[in-house]
């Protein structure tokens, strides 16, 4: 099969892991709407990825969708749809990553929180070295904070068989909300790719998500 843009930036990742520095950070000039290597990443917001460095992108290469946890959202969506369909985009990539921020709380813990329940205070506030302020008050959106399924951990914590495990399956949740969705078409001559990975922020390095797989359990 022919190697496609996503295993070229595959093989820049491990140069960047390396110390080589691939992306170019001057003003390219002039370049057309359409990113040039029709691909769109959809990655976590986290301070410490930096998606055109790791990926080895150039400006004008690729859409790059971020939010809290890389999560294939109705927003994110939204994004992959437009990219796709108006400016011609085919291979998506999704980027979650190890010490995420979305293995430490549920999302009724964050909620209740918010909302003004002591003992969710107090459990926030030891999870994230910072003192937890409730606002006292409900909202109705965002009606999901999407953090991830399974058993919390304590923030930044270093990777382990659970957390990865945590993170494999978010990301298979997003390639499968991706390749199921009508308007994201992933056969015939207009066809979407979609693949996923987590990034170790330890080492710089892309480890790929197989798909399909488990997406998550109660247990
Ligand atoms: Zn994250």
């Amino acid at each position: 099969m022919a190697k496609s843009t996503t295993d070229e930036y595959l093989a820049n990742n491990r140069q960047y892991a390396e110390g080589h520095a691939l992306h170019k950070p001057a003003y390219p000039g002039k370049q057309p709407i359409q990113p040039a290597r029709r691909v769109a990443v959809v990655a976590c917001m986290d301070a410490r990825l930096d998606v055109e460095d790791l990926l080895g992108l150039q400006t004008g290469d690729a859409h790059i969708i971020r939010n809290a946890g890389g999560v294939v959202t109705d927003d994110a969506i939204r994004c992959l749809v437009i990219s796709h369909h108006l400016l011609d985009t085919n291979e998506i990539i999704l980027i979650h990553h190890t010490r995420c921020g979305m293995l430490a709380f549920t999302d009724d813990l964050l909620k209740t929180g918010l909302e003004g329940d002591p003992a969710a205070e107090k459990l926030l506030g030891q999870a994230t070295n910072r003192a937890f302020k409730s606002c006292q008050k409900c909202a109705s959106t965002p009606a999901q904070f999407h953090a991830f399924r399974g058993a919390i951990e304590p923030l930044d914590a270093p990777r382990s068989a659970a957390s990865t495990e945590r993170l494999q399956w978010d990301v298979r949740r997003g390639m499968s909300s991706i390749l199921n969705h009508p308007w994201l078409p992933t056969s015939g001559p207009d066809a979407v790719t979609v693949r996923g990975f987590v990034y170790d922020v330890d080492t710089g390095l892309l480890e790929e998500v197989a798909y399909p797989g488990p997406m998550g359990s109660f247990g």
